[in-house]
Formats: structure tokens, C-alpha cells, sequence
């Protein structure tokens, strides 16, 4: 028998704020949304500004298990399956991550040993590399989270690669994962739950404004990453909504195809702009959102990176 979802769900938003104010301070409040029967996003509350938690986690139960979608900042583990057990008791059997990032992938390590993680064949490798020493200093360590993973942590890298496109689990628990190509990092994954039509997006989609490109730590590419998009919206089908890397609340597949065609307009200007002679602060001075993604945010740091990678081909 199902017990009423929707108390519990408010309850949990209720019991973490107050444990957050009471002892946890140091971390942020989480809400549960329940996007379908067996399928929940795991969202920074609203009133939490910033980073909050990290990103979106993706709670998703099957016939025998939890699959997550990755697992915040380190710490938030206790707080992630406290959120499972509210929604169920099975164990979380396998967890996915849509990328490397530090607040994508903190929590890995805080469950048990025997969990299945799943990731693209290039996260694996910034999970692996050695190279973590990038300075950026996230939680006294890398952005790409590799040090996180060292010495006796090493028995929580990935267990499962694929390099373009895999299933996990099958028939009504089937999820779908894509890649396309390089964009926010060089190994980020589109996961799909089939059955409730809902895609996680990852940081390729983390709000509806401009990416952070990790090029230099993750091999992330400005020229690459509308492109990537553009492969998604055209390869990925029956799906109608997204949980983005960050946003607080899922939104529509046409605010995920739109993505791409804001991204696509400011590389279309950068390109015409290198053309014609004009400098990368000319170009940026004089863009502006088009009407029709208005709803859409270029902050200016995000689109003088932005530009600037693009007139240096990365
Ligand atoms: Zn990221």
C-alpha cells in the first residue's frame, strides 16, 4: 500500500531544514520533488542561494534497488539516503554520475562499496587522473575530484564505462545513457529514465544561462559544446521533461532544445565577430539575448570566457 507521497515529501523538506538549522549548518537545506511514481529530484531548497548542496541528484527506485544520479558535494551522503529512506527501503544499488565535478560526485565514496557506479568512459579517466593539482581548491581539492579517490578511496572509482551510448537496468527500470561529445567537461552523460520520460542533463544544462566550460582541468570545449547540444536534442526522443545540473526545479524538453539555440546564437556572434576583425570585448559589449530566449541569462564573465575560448578554437 502506498503511504500519501506528498506529506512525506513536505515532511522531509521539513525535518531537513530543521536539522540543517539545528546541527548541520555547514550544509545546506534539500528539498525532494516527485517527478513520477518511482522517479524524484533531490533539489538545494529554494531558499538556499549559490551552490547550496552541489547539483541535482536523481533518486530513482527499481525493482530491486535505488539509482542515483550523482551525489552532490562530499558530506551530503547521510543527507541524500536520508531522503531515500524516506521515499523507500531498498538499498542503493547503483549511482551514475552525469560527469567528474566535485559537486556532482562528492558523495560517492559515502556509500557502500558494493554500489555499481556508472560513468562515460572519459569521467572515468578524470576520476583516475593523477593530475589533480589544478589549484581551483574546491573543498581543499580539484574540481575534477580526483583526489577524492586516492589510496584506500580508490575501491570508489567507477566499477562500469561506456563510451557512447548504454542501458542500465531493463524493461520498465530502463535508463538510457547518451554521449555526444565534449561540452562542460570531455565525458558528460545525458541519462534518460525511459519509462517517466525524464532526462538528466548534467551540467550541460545546469540553468537556463550561460555554462561554466571546465576547459582547463576537464577538457571541457566552448567550440564543441552547442554542438554536443545540438546532437542531443536531434538524438535523445520521448522525453518531456529535464532535471538540470542545477536549476531548483525540472523544466521542459523545449527549454533544454532552446538551450541549445541560445548557446549556438552567442558562438554564431563570436564566430562573425573573429570574421570580421572585432575584438572579444567588442563582441561582448555589443551582444545581446534574442527575444525569443529572453528568458535566458548571459552573464558577462560567462560570456567573455565563453568568447574568448571560442576565438582561441577550445
Ligand atoms: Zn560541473
Amino acid at each position: 500500500m502506498r503511504r500519501s507521497l506528498l506529506a512525506i515529501l513536505v515532511m522531509v523538506g521539513v525535518v531537513t531544514t530543521v536539522a540543517v538549522n539545528e546541527a548541520r549548518q555547514d550544509r545546506a537545506a534539500l528539498t525532494v520533488l516527485e517527478l513520477d511514481d518511482n522517479l524524484f529530484m533531490l533539489a538545494n531548497a529554494p531558499s538556499v542561494q549559490g551552490m547550496g548542496g552541489g547539483g541535482n541528484t536523481a533518486i530513482f527506485v527499481t525493482s530491486d534497488g535505488v539509482t542515483l544520479v550523482d551525489t552532490k558535494i562530499k558530506g551530503y551522503g547521510t543527507d541524500i539516503l536520508g531522503a531515500v529512506r524516506e521515499i523507500t527501503d531498498k538499498p542503493v544499488t547503483t549511482i551514475i554520475n552525469t560527469h567528474t565535478h566535485w559537486d556532482h560526485t562528492g558523495a560517492n565514496a559515502e556509500f557502500p562499496e558494493s554500489v555499481n557506479i556508472v560513468v562515460h568512459q572519459n569521467t572515468a579517466a578524470n576520476l583516475r587522473s593523477d593530475d589533480c593539482d589544478d589549484g581551483s581548491g574546491f573543498q581543499g581539492g580539484s574540481i575534477k575530484n580526483c583526489d577524492a579517490f586516492k589510496g584506500e578511496n580508490a575501491r570508489f572509482l567507477p566499477d562500469e564505462t561506456f563510451s557512447d551510448r548504454m542501458t542500465v537496468h531493463s524493461g520498465a527500470d530502463s535508463i538510457d545513457l547518451y554521449y555526444f561529445g565534449r561540452g562542460h567537461t570531455d565525458g558528460d552523460t545525458f541519462v534518460v529514465f525511459r519509462e517517466a520520460r525524464v532526462m538528466h542533463t548534467g551540467d550541460m544544462m545546469a540553468r537556463k544561462g550561460l555554462p561554466y566550460l571546465d576547459v582547463p582541468s576537464s577538457n571541457g570545449s566552448a567550440t564543441e559544446f552547442g554542438k554536443t547540444l545540438t546532437k542531443a536534442a536531434a538524438g535523445i526522443s520521448g522525453v518531456d521533461r529535464v532535471i538540470p545540473g542545477h536549476n531548483p526545479v525540472p523544466l521542459p524538453w523545449q527549454d533544454f532544445v532552446d538551450y541549445g539555440g541560445f548557446y549556438n546564437d552567442v558562438v554564431a556572434k563570436a564566430e562573425a565577430g573573429k570574421a570580421a576583425g572585432r575584438s572579444v570585448d567588442e563582441v561582448v559589449s555589443s551582444y545581446s539575448v534574442p527575444s525569443q530566449y529572453s528568458e535566458y541569462v548571459a552573464a558577462e564573465d560567462r560570456l567573455r570566457a565563453t568568447v574568448q575560448y571560442l576565438y582561441d578554437g577550445q
